[in-house]
């Protein structure tokens, strides 16, 4: 049997054919253009789909989306304005109208957590939290290797656990999230904040200073190391894991602050807290794609 997996991104949108064995047949990739509008961006998903289709037949279809969706009914719960006019998409349907194949939608971190499970670092294991440390902060959480979705499908938005109640404002509207302080964009913003003025713009120019020597960058990097330490001790007392996986845009980054980060999880937390194995991410850009084709042909043997 053969599943399409399709992951919906901020900048584009891959989708790929792919087996039980996880193999991929075939792979294609179109740009996003979110801000065209829904319309725009669900006739980009069908153009993507004829395309796979276009040369294998597939079983079933599997879509990670960002937002949080509803997968019981296949739809979008709520999006945030990056994917304008998302909310209440009944994607689900769109596709089984459209292609006459079961499909099966999930949160896109929740599908690459899904990926990593089936296929990558988190195969052998039961209780994972998944965390995704780019742009944002995002995270999957897994019990016994089910992914925990909480009553609004919200569960898992780590990212905004607050760390500090009166610090920086978030774009969620709480202030001092996780994500303010432990993202790939909060280490370049810290960096600007402290100099007072705009030193650097990206992630990868603030990994350049540091690399350099410079003693504001290596300040920063110890708080992200302080902050990202203490959050995962938290998630150690509420979830008890049996291992963490780091994934997204920073674990390249990762041999500045791996040894340093779990150092200070054992410096933080209690005796009580056995110390998690901490594991990157085996898959960097295809554990959306390739979780999402888990969830088509899970999907198939519901049916
Ligand atoms: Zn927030």
């Amino acid at each position: 049997m053969l599943a399409i997996g399709i992951d919906i991104g901020g900048t584009k949108i891959v989708g790929g054919i792919v087996d039980e064995q996880g193999n991929m047949i075939r792979s294609v990739e179109r740009a996003t253009e979110a801000e065209k509008g829904k319309a725009y961006l669900l006739e980009n998903l069908e153009r993507l789909t004829e395309e796979l289709l276009a040369e294998t037949s597939a079983d079933a279809i599997g879509i990670g989306s960002a937002g949080r969706i509803d997968v019981h009914e296949g739809t979008v719960y709520y999006a945030t304005p990056n994917l304008p006019d998302w909310t209440g998409v009944r994607l689900k349907q769109h596709m089984v109208d459209r292609f006459g194949i079961p499909t099966a939608v999930d949160n896109d971190v929740n599908a690459a957590g899904i990926g990593e499970m089936w296929l990558g670092a988190g195969k052998r294991y039961s209780s994972v939290v998944c965390l995704t440390l780019g742009t944002g902060v995002a995270a999957a959480v897994f019990v016994n290797r089910e992914i925990v979705r909480g009553h609004h499908w919200s569960a898992g938005e780590i990212g905004h656990m607050i760390l500090y109640p009166k610090g920086k404002r978030c774009n969620c509207g709480q202030w001092g999230c996780m994500e303010q302080y432990c993202s790939g964009t909060a280490l370049f913003k810290t960096y600007n904040e402290i100099c007072g003025k705009h030193a650097v713009s990206s992630g990868k120019q603030f990994f350049a200073l540091l690399q350099s020597g410079d003693g504001i960058a290596r300040q920063v990097l110890d708080a992200f190391t302080d902050d990202l330490a203490i959050a995962m001790v938290s998630l150690c007392n509420i979830y008890d894991p049996e291992v963490f996986i780091i994934g997204g845009g920073l674990i390249e980054t990762q041999s500045y602050w791996w040894d340093a980060m779990l150092e200070k999880i054992g410096r933080y937390a209690n005796e009580a807290v056995r110390r998690p194995v901490v594991l990157p991410a085996r898959f960097k850009n295809q554990a959306g794609l390739l979780g999402a084709a888990k969830l088509a042909f899970d999907e198939l043997t519901k049916q």
